[in-house]
């Protein structure tokens, strides 16, 4: 089968690797019908992890199963399903809960290096019953693979960000995570969600959905807007020393600071007195993702979340290499990227 690799910084390729073999009796293989690329991916693109082997990226799939094991219970052979990009054992108590973060063994993310890519023709997933479901009705590709992990993760950062009814929430980076959050901070209540980016065209594109784009610098922004007193939430959806450090200047004393973006392996110098005195609280999350989607397909499905626009970019899987260029170049008229195997 076909499968993207990366093999150091910037030098992504279509490599030939030999099918994936179920896991065990409780996997499936999915052929893919459609990839995303994600901004987590582009940690390998820009060289900030490094790889000790090729690695096959992706972690964003949606596609039809071709093989199951005996022990599946919840899909069959021809189902279209969707693919969490985050996987657990799906046995444990902390998979009871839907969140494979608090998986017993840990949880494990596709296209990281122990799990297969998902920027393939094949996918073999693990514990099938938990990672994956069987796309409902109405739920289109796009909608599908961004509930395997952008909206997801963008729902769980609004969700962990204590939003008050009627408050006002900043929003830093407008990537596909970020311009999920802005919406989901809306509708658990925001009355004004501030967005801040350094491109312009992805400043427009969250004004044109209701948030009010704040130039550079964001945080001194943000603050004149508020009157000095800062956002009752702060969304981090880069996972940068800078945005954090954007992220805790900007929330008011007492607010939440909610980090999804993905940090580099560094450490971060937090200001830990200043966040006490203000009385900070900071959360950093990896989307729960399983346990996101009762909730989000409902809203999808009833058109009263919309994330229509969010993928600007569609090619066949042999042109990776250019889709990772594009959605490496983080411009404002390309946001998320979708490969077709
Ligand atoms: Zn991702
Ligand atoms: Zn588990």
């Amino acid at each position: 089968m076909r499968a993207v690799v990366i093999d150091g910084p910037g030098s992504v390729r279509v490599d030939t690797r030999p099918d994936p073999a179920l896991t065990g009796p409780d996997g499936i293989i999915v052929a893919v019908g459609a990839a995303g690329i994600c901004g987590s991916d582009l940690h390998f693109y820009d060289g900030e992890y490094p790889l000790a082997a090729p690695v096959a990226l992706g972690h964003e799939a949606v596609g039809t199963v071709v093989e199951t094991g005996p022990q599946v219970r919840t899909v069959a052979v021809g189902d279209q399903v969707m693919v969490s990009s985050v996987a657990g054992c799906g046995g444990c108590e902390g998979c009871a809960t839907g969140d494979p973060a608090r998986c017993r063994l840990g949880p494990q993310v596709f296209g990281s290096g122990a799990l297969g890519g998902a920027q393939a023709d094949l996918l073999a997933v693990p514990a099938a019953d938990f990672q994956v479901l069987k796309v409902p009705d109405g739920i289109t590709t796009e909608q599908a693979l961004l509930l395997t992990d952008n909206l997801a993760t963008g729902w769980a950062a609004a969700r962990r960000a204590d939003i008050p009814f009627g408050g006002t929430v900043a929003v830093i980076g407008l990537g596909a995570v970020g311009l999920c959050a802005l919406r989901c901070a809306f509708l658990q209540g925001a009355a004004t969600v501030f967005a801040a980016d350094r491109v312009d065209g992805r400043l427009g594109r969250a004004a044109a959905w209701g948030a009010t784009p704040v130039g550079s610098p964001a945080v001194e922004a943000v603050l004149a807007a508020t009157g000095g007193r800062g956002a009752d939430s702060v969304i981090d959806a880069v996972g940068t020393d800078a945005s954090l450090t954007d992220a805790l200047s900007a929330v008011r004393p007492g607010g939440t600071v909610s980090v999804v973006g993905v940090h580099d392996l560094q450490p971060f110098p937090l200001p830990a007195l200043a966040c006490l005195l203000r009385s900070i609280t900071l959360r950093l999350t990896i989307a729960p993702v399983q346990r996101t989607w009762p909730e989000l397909i409902a809203l999808l499905q009833s058109g009263r979340l919309d994330v229509d626009g969010i993928f600007t970019t569609t090619l066949p899987l042999d042109e990776a290499a250019q889709g990772y260029a594009i959605a490496g170049s983080r411009s404002g008229d390309n946001v998320k990227v979708m490969l077709r195997p």
